[in-house]
């Protein structure tokens, strides 16, 4: 059988089922299977082996069962890498890319169109500008890694920068050391933990995270695919959501270096009260970058200056 012909038929199954985005999810299992690029499916659907058309007749049967896509083909590309999943790792979202994007783009420049960025930042642009300076090289610190997705990107972006990826649950660091391995990243590395506790006494020059942030009473009423089959710890921010955006902003300035960039992205609704929480913090030139759908949600801010260790 041809595949698009196949693709057609799953879709309508999928659509049946309940499935939103039905076309799309019909394609990426056939072109997953068949390993290949949606240019390439595109310009010749090839033949299915029977052995083929079994195989993805049992995945579908898994996808309308309520397993998340990502899990049953085991990757997705997040920012041009390859990314592996599976049960006990958060599937990265494409408004993750946004947060790298934003971050990327801040470190490069070393200075935003806010004057206070551009002016209030002399140590963080030098930095760039003299990357084969020992002294100035750039280390960045990536809070609840799971995947690996975010630090990998950057240690991508800046192969000169050293990045850690901590994570508390260790089947999530599987993958984000398979991650690296499979991308032949070798300037990050990825250490077990709560937050900042590995990484002790060190400074960087930027911390990103994504932490859990759904409330734990909106958890029963996420999309079965979340809920039954991602990791809840990965999901479950407290009761009201900000439980991890306290530590994080309590601690930062700890381990960031003196106008260091903390980025972190944001549920739906927590922009202002995580502003609020890092101004109070001393954190300057906040702001809430939206996503596609307009909604806040990458948190940037710069560390207070000045800041002691032992503070
Ligand atoms: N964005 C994820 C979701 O919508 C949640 C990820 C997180 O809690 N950091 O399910």
């Amino acid at each position: 059988m041809i595949a698009s012909a196949f693709v057609q038929d799953l879709a309508q199954r999928l659509h049946v089922a309940g499935i939103a985005d039905a076309a799309q999810e019909a394609e990426g299992l056939v072109r997953a299977l068949l390993g290949l690029s949606k240019s390439a499916y595109l310009a010749s659907p090839p033949e299915l082996t029977d052995g083929q058309i079994t195989q993805l007749h049992q995945q579908t049967a898994r996808r309308i069962a309520g397993e998340p896509l990502h899990y049953i083909v085991g990757s997705l590309t997040f920012m041009n890498l390859r990314v592996m999943v599976g049960p006990g790792v958060l599937i990265p979202r494409p408004e993750t890319e946004l947060l790298v994007e934003e971050a990327i783009r801040r470190i490069r420049s070393g200075k935003s169109e806010e004057r206070g960025l551009e002016t209030e930042r002399p140590e963080f642009e030098s930095g760039i500008r003299n990357p084969g300076n020992a002294s100035l090289r750039h280390s960045f610190l990536d809070l609840c890694t799971g995947s690996g997705c975010i630090a990998l990107s950057l240690a991508h972006a800046f192969p000169d920068a050293d990045v850690f990826g901590v994570d508390i649950s260790p089947q999530a660091l599987a993958y984000a050391g398979r991650n690296a391995e499979y991308n032949a990243i070798r300037n990050a590395r990825f250490l077990e933990g709560d937050l900042f506790g590995p990484v002790q006494g060190r400074r960087f020059s930027c911390i990103t995270a994504n932490p859990p942030y759904i409330r734990t009473a909106d958890i029963g009423r996420l999309q079965v695919e979340i809920r039954a089959h991602e990791p809840l710890g990965a999901l479950d921010g407290g009761p009201d959501g900000l439980e991890y955006y306290r530590r994080i902003l309590a601690e930062a300035p700890r381990y960031l270096e003196p106008g260091g960039l903390l980025i972190m992205e944001l549920g739906y609704d927590q922009s202002d009260e995580i502003s609020a929480l890092a101004a109070a913090r001393g954190f300057r030139d906040i702001r809430c970058v939206p996503d596609y759908a307009g909604i806040p949600r990458v948190f940037l801010g710069l560390c207070p200056h000045g800041e002691q260790r032992s503070a």
